[in-house]
């Protein structure tokens, strides 16, 4: 039986069965926590949870965490209270989802009341309370220490804080909804919930969520400061007066953005801009009755399952073979892609030569990097030392230096097989025998450029998105004769560089491109037989894609959109035909954005759709045709061991085209609908 936990007055007031066993607990032995008052009556709280290097949030967690809140209030001895984590990178990463994911859902709402209960008890506690945070504070690890006076961070690069909860299709149900306004203002808390973005201690110092950022070594002298000092009173903020004017504008904003598929979103705002009102008990009322709802809800499964899939992607070891640590690189070519994978090696602790024909193409490279990197500092995701830092790591040269002590080279020279040819022929004299050699090609047979090298079993292809700072994704393809330890280290690499590798054979396209252009194709056919330009588009924004399919063609530029799509008609003739439109819009110089004219035509940065003269009745059917056509490749794919699995063919379209996440994928799509036979 569902017990629905809606609807019931505050958690203080009438707890249910799962409460009132925490409220009179038993002792309960120390296995996640260590507590020590000292001398000064400081209570230093330490969570450590045994051989694991996560601290997360669950029905056991929090009952041993309640038992330690109630030994304090009854202690007479203690003055102030300091939580931190003995985790070298973690101080609390959140719920633990993967016992969510199993649970009963009567079981998930017990855990939500129990959350709640236990940070509200911490917050009632009469003594000033300090969460020194060091390493990822997310989710219900932020939330607990929004139930304490002081927030204060280290500067280390593990530090992120936030409240991702509505990415994976809830919201933050642990007070962090009701409390977070209350700290930083309606406005701040919406974007930060809404967009569940993380910062880095900086940045959540610039936006309020902690009062100080140190040096991690630094971190316990401030908390002893802190503990001596009055609590903190925390500042009013005006805008909360007029959260329903905010509601008004934030609901729209979101709608016109999500076009209401993302009902947490919806929801968060509902429930932020409410809660910020009134007493904390009505907040976390409505933060229970919002995350009951949403938990229920398939897409939230879905999002969840991605999650784990990404996780998991993100640390998997290839299956064979062993990785070696890769310190330093090469960049042969210097334009979007190459300077692109330089800054994101760099910016990782990589050191890199960045190689070109000139030093024009190499200055322009450099520009680029500098770009990136101001932006980044500007946006304070990164520090101006760690700025300094990336760009300090990376070198150039325009003439033929010996490559003999580098153990890794990514070619990302112009698009042409005759030209990678002769460079990879050239690498291939001046590196080591065990040098990997890697591409990072978007179309061209990697199997055809090993031929060039007296050792192809250390060929490989790193196929970065663009742009590359940005994109998640990096395909890594391989031959049969590829080494066991190229892969493994290719894959531990990708991993270093924070990206998820998804593991593919040398075909055609590979995998993404593949996917993607039976889709493309469709959509420019479509057009060619009358359906306006908008229409399509508006079809696949409605399907949850971040661009529809004709604006997404004018962004890789026609020119490179027909190249990509001519080696795959001459691979699969009788599923790929040729578009005449395309070759005639290219032959016409409309290359797409980067020309000003492509199916759109762009001006002072607005793309403005063509006429339409004709009144054809919209197409309803475009989107579920064009979302087939998806999934039909992506299931060839799977057939031909194209990738590993289906998961992996999922994540890679999410993160590779922004498939919506809360379809969980192609294949997963193909799945649940039954459009096509699984
Ligand atoms: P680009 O035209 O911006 O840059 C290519 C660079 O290679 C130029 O600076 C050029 O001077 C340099 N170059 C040419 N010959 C060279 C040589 N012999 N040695 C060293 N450098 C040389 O192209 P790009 O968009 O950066 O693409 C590079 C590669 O990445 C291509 O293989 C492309 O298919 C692939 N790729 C591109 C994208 C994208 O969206 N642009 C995405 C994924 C992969």
């Amino acid at each position: 039986m569902k017990t629905l936990l809606i609807d019931r007055p505050s958690v203080i007031h009438d707890p249910p069965h799962v409460l009132e066993s925490i409220v009179h607990g038993h002792p309960i032995p120390p296995k996640h926590f260590k507590l020590d008052i000292d001398h000064d009556g400081i209570a230093w709280l330490v969570f450590d949870s045994p051989k694991s290097s996560a601290n997360v949030w669950n029905e056991e967690t929090l009952r041993e965490f309640n038992h330690n809140l109630e030994l304090l209030e009854h202690d007479t001895r203690v003055k102030a209270l300091v939580l931190r984590s003995a985790k070298d990178r973690i101080f609390v990463a959140g719920a633990d989802l993967k016992a969510i994911r199993s649970m009963p859902y009567a079981r998930v709402n017990d855990l939500i009341w129990l959350g709640q209960a236990v940070f509200d008890r911490l917050a009632r506690l009469r003594m000033p309370k300090i969460a020194a945070i060091h390493g990822a504070c997310m989710g219900g690890g932020f939330e607990v220490t929004l139930a304490c006076d002081w927030r204060i961070a280290s500067d280390h690069e593990s530090t992120k804080i936030g409240l991702p909860e509505t990415q994976l299709g809830i919201l933050p149900a642990w007070g962090g909804s009701t409390r977070l306004p209350r700290l930083v203002g309606v406005r701040k808390a919406l974007d930060l919930i809404t967009a569940g973005k993380l910062l880095n201690a900086s940045a959540a110092k610039h936006a309020g969520l902690v009062s100080h950022v140190v040096a991690p070594e630094h971190l316990e002298t401030l908390a002893r400061r802190l503990a001596r000092e009055k609590r903190p009173v925390t500042r009013f903020h005006v805008e909360n007066l007029f959260a329903p004017v905010i509601r008004h504008f934030a609901g729209k904003k979101a709608l016109a953005k999500t076009r209401g598929l993302y009902p947490s979103i919806t929801k968060a705002i509902e429930v932020v801009t409410h809660a910020v009102r009134g007493e904390i008990d009505d907040g976390l009322l409505l933060e229970r009755n919002a995350v009951a709802e949403l938990i229920q809800n398939r897409d939230t499964t879905r999002l969840i399952d991605l999650f784990f899939k990404r996780e998991e992607a993100n640390k998997r070891p290839a299956a064979v073979g062993t990785a070696i640590p890769i310190h330093d690189a090469v960049v042969v070519g210097a334009g979007v892609m190459g300077a692109g994978i330089a800054h994101t090696l760099a910016s990782r602790g990589v050191r890199v030569l960045m190689t070109d024909v000139t030093n024009d193409s190499l200055a322009r490279g450099l520009e680029r990097i500098h770009g990136l990197v101001s932006d980044a500092t500007r946006r304070r995701l990164v520090s101006k030392v760690q700025g300094r830092d990336t760009l300090d790591r990376i070198n150039t040269t325009h003439t033929p230096v010996p490559l003999n002590r580098h153990h890794l080279i990514i070619e990302a020279a112009t698009e042409s097989m005759e030209l990678k040819k002769k460079i990879f022929a050239d690498l291939a004299a001046r590196v080591s025998a065990d040098t990997i050699l890697a591409t990072n090609t978007s179309a061209l047979s990697v199997a055809e450029l090993a031929k060039y090298v007296p050792h192809p079993e250390r060929v490989i292809g790193l196929h970065f998105f663009n742009p590359v700072h940005r994109m998640p994704l990096v395909e890594i393809i391989t031959l049969p004769e590829t080494a066991p330890d190229v892969l493994a280290t290719a894959v531990s690499f990708v991993q270093k560089l924070g990206k998820t590798p998804v593991v593919v054979k040398d075909s055609p396209g590979f995998l993404v491109n593949r996917i993607l252009v039976p889709y493309l194709m469709e959509a420019v056919r479509l057009h060619e037989s009358g359906v306006p330009v908008k229409d399509i588009d508006d079809a696949m924004l409605e399907f949850g894609m971040p661009m529809g399919p004709m604006r997404l063609l004018d962004e890789i530029g026609l020119d490179v959109a027909m190249h990509v799509a001519k080696t795959l008609a001459e691979a699969f003739p009788d599923r790929f035909p040729r578009s005449e439109a395309l070759d005639k819009l290219v032959a016409a110089g409309h290359l797409g954005k980067k020309s000003g004219q492509g199916f759109y035509r762009y001006e002072k940065g607005r793309e403005i759709p063509p006429e339409v003269h004709n009144d054809l009745p919209r197409h309803e059917s475009i989107g579920t045709k064009l979302a087939l056509l998806l999934s039909q490749e992506a299931m060839r794919c799977l057939k031909e061991g194209i990738a590993r699995n289906a998961d992996d063919i999922d994540l890679a379209m999410v993160l590779g085209t922004g498939y919506p996440p809360f379809r969980g994928g192609p294949i997963t799509f193909a799945r649940d609908t039954g459009i096509i036979d699984y």
